[in-house]
């Protein structure tokens, strides 16, 4: 059962829901489904990110690279 993060596009309200087949998931705050899906993997390309400085990963991972403003010895 794979566990996908969105964030609503209409009200950004943030959530995490299961998606099965192809269904497609709705906002439980505005039931839109004007939703971008999000990638939590820090390695995943990103058009938007990939011109900033410093990468974003996630607060209790590993530092994504060297780059990275939690890369130990920094
Ligand atoms: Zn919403």
């Amino acid at each position: 059962m794979p566990l996908y993060e969105y964030v609503c596009q209409e009200c950004t309200h943030t959530f995490e829901t299961l998606v099965f087949g192809s269904e497609t998931p709705t906002c439980p705050a505005c039931e839109s489904a004007h939703l971008e899906r999000q990638i939590s993997v820090p390695a995943a390309p990103r058009t938007e990110s990939a011109a900033l400085p410093m990468k974003r990963c996630l607060s209790d991972g590993p530092p994504c690279g060297p780059a990275c403003s939690r890369f130990p010895g920094s």
